[in-house]
């Protein structure tokens, strides 16, 4: 994969640079900057708007990323809508769903703030009884977990499919499974899972999956919910306004019928670009190659931190090219400081994960080395060079 490198015009301009802090947000490859410029250049319209030929030109090739999004995890364009990142497309589920008949939502304490946030404030206005499983011991078994928890009154099950703190995978198909049997939808936070291995909707039995451009090589400040469409019938939007409608009536409202309905007002249709371009180059490397890759670089990252003295977080199950870490008696913070006077730049503190953190005994957050495609060995071997000096430091 090193023939990528020069794919990435921020490697290019920081020869120096290490960038280690991909599960925040990913660099862009040329395609995507490219194709981010190409709506302002070529087309510079609205989608579902105009009907000059401008505005269809846009509709048409945002109609068309919408199927490559889709695709990319196993959905219909029907059943796609654009968000703002995984967060929003998160809160749709969550705060849109339809309690009236059954409240009864059930998540796992090792959750990123976009899924926990958003259920602890309907929890705590009374809209729905939140049962919260263990999952942060390497041999939880969350699926039994669950299993204790539902029941009828179960209307939905959010997680995540990938960790953003131990980088742990979790499968899915079987809760979802479960959650069908229960008469409950599973709605899986994908930020983490869908840049780097093979998500299916209908395999795994996901009713919503949520991700974020900017985390799989895409610009910032676009994101998608995928499901069936029968699905997003049950959804209120979460935002309205221009575009939602079919007809209005001062006394009435006819919402659109198909996902325009939660797409209020304008979109960002260079992001939406960028996207598309992400996606074809994310499909051309092939997602399964990025997946070995990221293995090989996690096994390396795991042995050159432990080396260095400091305690791993996550276990075997763990298989992303993520791993936090701390040095006993040292600030997470004051770590990535000195790694950063050194040209590697990753992540400390709690991730927008501060409940999963204090489960795993990380109390005051911990170091987080995130790689992806474009990092190689020789930059992981550079990273546990320069953390071996700051161990020292602790020891
Ligand atoms: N879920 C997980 C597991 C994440 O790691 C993140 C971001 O770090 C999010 C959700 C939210 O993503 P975004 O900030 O792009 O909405």
């Amino acid at each position: 994969m090193n023939d990528l490198r020069s794919d990435f015009p921020i490697l290019k301009n920081n020869p120096d640079l290490i960038y280690l802090d991909s599960a925040c947000t990913t660099l862009k490859p040329r395609p995507v900057i490219d194709a981010a410029i190409e709506y302002y250049e070529r087309y510079g319209a609205c989608a579902n708007r105009s009907s000059h030929r401008k505005g269809r030109e846009t509709t048409e090739k945002i109609d068309q990323i919408r199927e490559r999004v889709a695709g990319f995890v196993g959905g219909d364009s029907e059943g796609t809508l654009w968000t703002k990142n995984a967060t929003e497309a998160i809160n749709t589920v969550i705060s849109g769903f339809d309690y009236s008949k059954k409240n009864k939502v059930i998540t796992t304490n090792m959750e990123h703030h976009a899924v926990l946030l958003p259920l602890m404030r309907l929890r705590d206005r009374g809209k729905i009884k939140l049962e919260v499983v263990e999952n942060s011991h390497p041999d939880s078994n969350l699926e039994e977990e669950i299993r204790k928890k539902i029941d009828k009154e179960t209307a939905l099950i959010v997680l995540n499919n990938a960790n953003n703190t131990t980088g742990k995978r979790q499968k899915v198909d079987e809760i979802g499974k479960m959650a069908h049997e229960f008469g409950a939808k599973l709605c899986v936070d994908g930020a983490q899972g869908v840049p780097h291995f093979k998500c299916d909707l209908k395999k795994e039995n996901i009713d919503f999956i949520a991700f974020s451009a900017h985390k799989m090589l895409g610009p910032t400040g676009v994101g998608a919910l995928v499901c069936r469409k029968e699905d997003l019938s049950g959804l209120r939007p979460l935002v309205v306004g221009g575009g939602n409608v079919k007809k209005v009536e001062l006394n009435k409202i006819e919402w659109a019928a198909d996902q325009s309905r939660f797409e209020a007002g304008t979109q960002n249709y260079s992001g939406i670009f960028g996207f598309g371009a992400a996606i074809e180059y994310l499909t051309k490397i092939g997602i399964q190659k990025i997946e070995e890759h990221e293995k090989d670089l996690r096994k390396k990252m795991v042995n050159c931190i432990q080396n260095a003295g400091a305690q791993v977080y996550g276990d075997e199950s763990s298989a992303s090219a993520l791993v936090s870490f701390n040095f006993k008696g040292a600030k997470p913070h004051e770590v990535a400081l000195m790694l950063d006077q050194q040209g590697i730049a990753l992540r400390s503190g709690f991730f927008c994960a501060q409940i999963a953190l204090e489960a795993i005994g990380a109390k005051e957050g911990a170091v987080r080395a995130s790689a992806y495609l474009y990092n190689d060995q020789e930059d992981i071997k550079k990273f546990g060079e320069k953390l071996e000096k700051i161990g020292k430091l602790y020891s």
